[in-house]
């Protein structure tokens, strides 16, 4: 059967130059990154090269990278660390972030009973970056953490806006970028970021591997108690292969951007007009959306959303919904239920997520497969 994946900001496939490094590291770099033997060396220098490369395509020093296992681990990491370290007291961050940041905050409002505060969004996913500024005006010791690119919707959030607002009311600013890295140019020596997440699994790379950017001077305690890896703050034998892996897919995706970006938007663009031709009421959730990402909402039935993704998979094509179907009832997603109406969250809305991989003979069959439902 014909596979079509359009499911990118799950995940994106590896590419082959990715798994050939793996291989190859593995293969040679089976030391132990600690042993002062050679072999122990060379391992260790395949993490510090990789270290230096990352840190290269972001504009940062390498010091500021530290690896970890995902970007969930690193937001987990990073808000607990400023609550019970920094002495933060107020969280600011939004309904639409992604679960890894939500319930992380509400872990630690339960924990240490801090403050939290969410940024409204507009109908259209766009942050009311007037009340972030109105809160901010409050004196309390505070975290904002807002993401760069909304993985349900790819609604752009306007980083370098929130990090000024931050920094000028003296708060820190993490930033989940795990969407937009590799995907974009970012510039960390003019971003006021402090902290950011990233998993190398969005960006072609291998899945079980991620890393915080760390801005210098910022101390934070251990996450794992045990060696000296990652400067005591993540302790444990270091995944050489995956490190390595994550380092090529960046390299990769920064040495291909123009290219890819270009080739991505045409397809976004493609299939918005495809799907505008086949459903004259499509709706586009979410404005300011980013290259890769189209979150629709389908003028059918409502008696449609149940199945919808069944019946695409039973076609071959991966997508994701906006809702997620528990038991045969219809839970809206958490960022669409802050978007959109009670009614149009009945009806079925499709994220679809491009990468270079796909072709437009893709989209032309997801039309006509959407058609036939
Ligand atoms: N943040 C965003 C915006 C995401 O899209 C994801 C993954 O879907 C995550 C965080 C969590 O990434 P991971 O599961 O690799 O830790």
């Amino acid at each position: 059967m014909k596979k079509v994946y359009l499911d990118n900001a799950a995940t994106t496939p590896i590419r082959q130059e990715v798994i050939d490094e793996m291989v190859q590291v593995m293969q040679s770099e089976y030391g132990n990154p600690s042993s002062t033997h050679s072999i122990g060396r060379s391992a260790k220098a395949v993490i510090e090269t990789s270290r230096k490369t990352i840190a290269k395509y972001l504009h940062c020093n390498a010091q500021e990278i530290v690896f970890t296992s995902n970007a969930t681990e690193a937001t987990n990491w990073i808000l607990r660390s400023a609550v019970k370290d920094f002495g933060v007291k107020r969280i600011i961050t939004s309904r639409v972030e992604h679960h890894a940041t939500l319930y992380t905050v509400l872990a630690l409002q339960e924990e240490f009973s801090v403050e939290v505060d969410y940024v409204n969004v507009s109908h259209e996913g766009i942050l009311d970056y007037k009340q972030l500024e109105e809160l901010l005006s409050d004196e309390t010791k505070t975290i904002v953490s807002l993401m760069h690119v909304n993985n349900e919707t790819g609604v752009i959030n306007d980083i370098q806006r929130i990090g000024t607002l931050a920094h000028q009311n003296k708060a820190l600013f993490h930033c989940d970028t795990v969407q937009s890295i590799g995907k974009i140019e970012l510039d960390l020596q003019q971003l006021p970021i402090d902290f950011l997440v990233a998993s190398a699994h969005k960006f072609h790379g291998p899945k079980g591997v991620g890393f915080a950017f760390v801005r210098r001077n910022l101390v934070l305690q251990p996450m794992l108690f045990g060696g000296e890896q990652e400067k005591g703050w993540r302790a444990g034998t270091e995944s050489v292969h995956q490190i390595a892996g994550m380092a090529k897919g960046l390299e990769l995706s920064f040495e291909n951007l123009t290219e890819e970006q270009k080739g991505i938007t045409e397809l976004k663009s493609y299939c918005v007009t495809k799907l505008q031709e086949a459903f004259p009421e499509v709706k586009i959730n979410g404005a300011n959306t980013f290259y890769n990402i189209l979150n629709v909402l389908l003028p059918f039935a409502a008696e449609k959303t149940a199945m919808i993704l069944f019946n695409l998979d039973m076609k071959g094509i991966a997508v994701s919904r906006g809702s997620a179907c528990q038991s045969g009832s219809i839970k809206p997603s958490h960022v669409l239920a802050e978007m959109l109406t009670e009614e149009e969250l009945k009806k079925p809305s499709l994220r679809i997520s491009f990468s270079h991989y796909n072709t437009k003979e893709d989209i032309d069959y997801f039309v006509e497969v959407l058609k036939e439902i």
